[in-house]
């Protein structure tokens, strides 16, 4: 157990974003709680939805996600749809999707034989992936008009698509609006077939923040829910729901040309230095990123190689005296520029920073 580090998860600002979510859109949520729910804990996150947040539908990745959660929480009462990694066409794996708890999002043929071929899944819900152009998973038009006389008694629970560039301001003929085109495509390939379909989906983040797929049943937010902005200049005011917390273990002033932890890297000019007490064993920081953290308005940057249980975080020298041991850092904090910026100092992206949390970090829940 840790006692200065830790992420602190505040579920209040949890329901302020979904609260925030439904005034962008009169679709229904569908929240995304895969990857641990962005690394925030999949188990308390899914329980807050579900039980204090009324959601009724929850979107893991796999199979294995989605019968954690089930063991976990047996009296959830949320349907929870596992987006690609379902095992649908696995033998020893059907029984966990056949009293319909768990659903799997269909995204090949081989997928849809499966379930029409297996009679203990005669039941269940028909829920297909079209591929509109992001060209990862997904039916394409053509396999969606071969299949569609087959799905004509049983249905379509519920059609999808994914985007590829939701992130990018939404402009006319753009590479979204070709999607957007293609799924209306998918849908009237369905109906003309005479095949009903009950409930569709689209937006992601992105898609949602810029008030596109309004129409369809539902939108699946994930990244927003938790705090991060997708599109730039920055439209979503989310609360990041997540407090990342450590410490300065100790700090000291080098001279220029003083070689600095593993290997070589020496300092550049005179400066103060403050150790911090998390490593690429805490977080996926990766070495001499050279990212910006600012402690207590001090800007700092990540210096020399990052350790397993360390880092250095390197400060003009006239910040000396000014930062100690045991002062506290956060890494980022509620306000979601403060991820953003790292994510983009870091050269990556907040998806990678949240789910980059390790669980040597203990997660402390918060409710407001
Ligand atoms: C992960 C995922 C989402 C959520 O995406 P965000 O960008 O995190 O909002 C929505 N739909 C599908 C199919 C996904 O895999």
């Amino acid at each position: 157990m840790r006692h200065s580090t830790f992420l602190e998860v505040n579920l209040g600002l949890l329901q302020e974003n979904l609260n925030k979510i439904k005034r962008l859109t009169k679709a229904k949520i569908l929240p995304m709680v895969k990857a641990d729910a962005y690394g925030n804990g999949l188990i308390p996150i899914s329980k807050f939805l579900v039980q204090d947040c009324e959601i009724k539908r929850l979107g893991c990745a796999t199979l294995g996600e989605a019968i954690h959660l089930f063991n976990e929480c047996p009296d959830l009462n949320a349907e929870l749809m596992v987006f690609s990694d379902t095992e649908i066409s696995n033998p020893d794996f059907s029984e966990a999707y056949s009293n319909f708890a768990i659903t799997p999002v269909l995204h090949q043929p081989s997928d849809l034989e499966s379930v029409l071929s297996n009679p203990t899944l005669s039941k269940l819900p028909i829920i297909l992936k079209v591929n509109t152009g992001m060209n990862r998973l997904g039916f394409s038009l053509e396999e969606l008009a071969k299949y569609a006389p087959r799905l004509k008694t049983r249905g379509v629970k519920h059609l999808l698509t994914h985007f590829a560039r939701s992130t990018e301001q939404f402009k006319d003929g753009d590479k979204t609006h070709k999607q957007l085109s293609e799924f209306s495509q998918a849908k009237q390939i369905l109906k003309d077939a005479g095949v009903s379909v009950q409930e569709t989906s689209v937006s992601n983040s992105g898609a949602i923040e810029q008030k596109i797929g309004q129409d369809e049943t539902f939108v699946r937010p994930g990244l927003m829910l938790y705090g991060p902005y997708s599109v730039e200049p920055r439209i979503w005011d989310g609360s990041q729901i997540s407090r990342f917390v450590t410490k300065i273990l100790r700090t000291f002033e080098v001279k220029k040309g003083t070689p600095v932890g593993y290997g070589v890297n020496v300092a550049p000019e005179d400066g103060f230095i403050a150790v911090i007490t998390v490593g690429y064993a805490d977080f996926s920081v990766t070495t001499a990123s050279g990212a910006d953290i600012t402690v207590n308005g001090y800007k700092g940057k990540i210096f020399a190689r990052v350790s397993m249980d360390m880092m250095f975080l390197m400060f003009d020298p006239s910040v000396a005296g000014k930062l100690k041991s045991e002062d506290q850092i956060e890494i980022w904090n509620h306000d979601n520029r403060v991820i953003g910026d790292l994510a983009l100092s870091m050269k990556t992206i907040p998806y990678h920073l949240m789910c980059g949390v390790t669980n040597r970090i203990p997660r402390i829940y918060k409710v407001k």
